[in-house]
């Protein structure tokens, strides 16, 4: 007999399982089948660079929800199983292994995959990746035998591990191939101070760097080398250059799409009854001033499950969500609202020597964006200036005794 469900999802990540949780909230009575290709239920990836990598939370604590909450909910996860091609004209799935599931709606959450350096040595062993739990299951394995750890890329996922490994008692080298780190996501005085910090905590961090292979003996990394001809020697290589997404199998379902799938503003992608989700999905984002994007954050990945399983449900909404993100690094608590991207000027709220302070983003003097570093009230305040399009006299903004709902208006 061929196999069939109602909704299948496919990626037991963050989108798909709220896509699946929300669907059952919404009083969805048919069948719902959530599709991994990772062994676990779905679990929380930000930990990964967090809490989890230091040891200090166990894997029971990042899990979106309990083992049993899934079965109790009638939802069948399909985990350990990776789909290979769709076929969107008869509403079918293929796995890996050659089995079919028809479908009657897709939703398609299968985030990215970890871009892999295009530098000789780059499979070596000792050259990790951090995105999934096996990625850091296996640098936690090692992390005895392991002195000196190099890091190629300062985005938040390499300064968070390099945090973590500091606190570990590790040498750190952070290589950035940019002249600051964040540059791709935030201001230079953000970028600057998140520097200063890493050196202050003994992180090794250097900008403008290209690598030019990663150096081994025996089948192992043991350094990296660089174009101008110093090597860094390392017990362990990670790398934490981006993620590409993984939408090969619509694409050549003929669905819409280059760096991610395009969605419309209830993310329905081209091809009949399929939706896409979270990290693989392009939509135009009304914060982005209508350009259409990508985003990765677990906030983007929970509103368009929302917005896909209401749109199923016969009950559209369209996705208008203020994006939001956060960073832990040492006892800084970063937190993000709205998008930089596209700013023109910045005002910096408080003394960054403090570690309380604020950067506000402006674009033709509207307030766009905040990155707050343990400045929890100018996050919770700044969101009302972004969503009003608030346009405050700079001089007030820049005040930090001024709190910022007084600039609401
Ligand atoms: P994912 O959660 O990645 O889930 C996709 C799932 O689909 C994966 O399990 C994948 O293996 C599976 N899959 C892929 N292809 C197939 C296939 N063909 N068949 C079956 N299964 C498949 N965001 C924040 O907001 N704050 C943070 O602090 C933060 N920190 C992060 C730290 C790390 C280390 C990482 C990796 C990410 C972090 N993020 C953070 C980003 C956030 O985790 C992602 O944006 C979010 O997980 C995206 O959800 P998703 O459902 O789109 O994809």
């Amino acid at each position: 007999m061929k196999s069939s469900v109602d909704i299948a999802i496919v990626g037991a990540g963050h989108g798909g399982a709220q896509a699946a949780i929300m669907l059952r909230q919404q009083k969805f009575e048919g069948s719902i089948t959530l599709i991994g290709d990772e062994p676990e239920h779905p679990y929380e990836r930000p930990p990964l660079s967090k809490e989890y990598f230091a040891g200090e939370k166990p894997f029971e604590r990042i899990m979106i929800r309990p083992e049993k909450f899934w079965a109790e909910r009638d939802i069948t996860m399909m985990l350990g199983r990776q789909v290979t091609s769709v076929d969107a004209e008869r509403h079918e799935l293929t796995f890996a292994d050659g089995d079919t599931l028809a479908y009657g709606h897709l939703i398609w959450a299968t985030g990215g995959t970890p871009r892999v350096l295009n530098c000789p040595g780059h499979d070596l062993s000792g050259v990790h990746a951090v995105r999934t739990r096996a990625d850091v299951d296996a640098m936690m394995a090692k992390l005895d035998t392991v002195e000196r750890v190099a890091i190629i890329g300062g985005g938040y996922i390499g300064l968070e591990a390099a945090a973590v490994l500091t606190k570990l008692g590790k040498q750190v080298v952070l290589l950035e191939a940019l002249d600051r780190v964040l540059a791709r996501v935030a201001g230079e005085e953000l970028s600057h101070f998140y520097e200063s910090e890493h050196r202050a905590h003994g992180v090794d961090l250097r900008t403008d760097v290209a690598v030019t292979c990663i150096a081994g003996k025996d089948g192992r990394a043991n350094g990296v080398e660089l174009a101008n001809g110093e090597t860094i020697a390392a017990d362990m290589v990670i790398v934490g250059i981006g993620v590409e997404p993984a939408i090969g199998p619509l694409l050549e379902a003929g669905a819409k799409g280059n760096n991610g799938v395009s969605v419309d503003a209830n993310c329905r992608t081209s091809l009949p009854d399929i939706f896409a989700i979270g990290d693989c999905a392009a939509h135009a984002n009304p914060f982005a001033d209508g350009a259409t994007i990508r985003l990765e954050s677990v906030q983007n990945a929970n509103d368009q499950a929302t917005v896909a399983a209401k749109t199923i449900l016969g009950h559209p909404v369209p996705y208008e969500a203020i994006p939001w993100f956060w960073s832990n690094q040492y006892d800084l608590k970063l937190q993000t609202i709205g998008l930089s991207t596209g700013h023109d000027a910045t005002i910096v709220r408080g003394d960054p020597a403090t570690r309380s302070f604020s950067v506000v983003y402006l674009k033709d003097g509207r307030v766009i964006a905040l990155d707050c570093v343990n400045a929890t009230k100018d996050y919770v305040q700044g969101r009302k200036l972004i969503i009003g399009k608030a346009r405050p006299d700079p001089a007030r903004l820049a005040d930090a005794a001024v709190p910022l709902k007084e600039l609401a208006a």
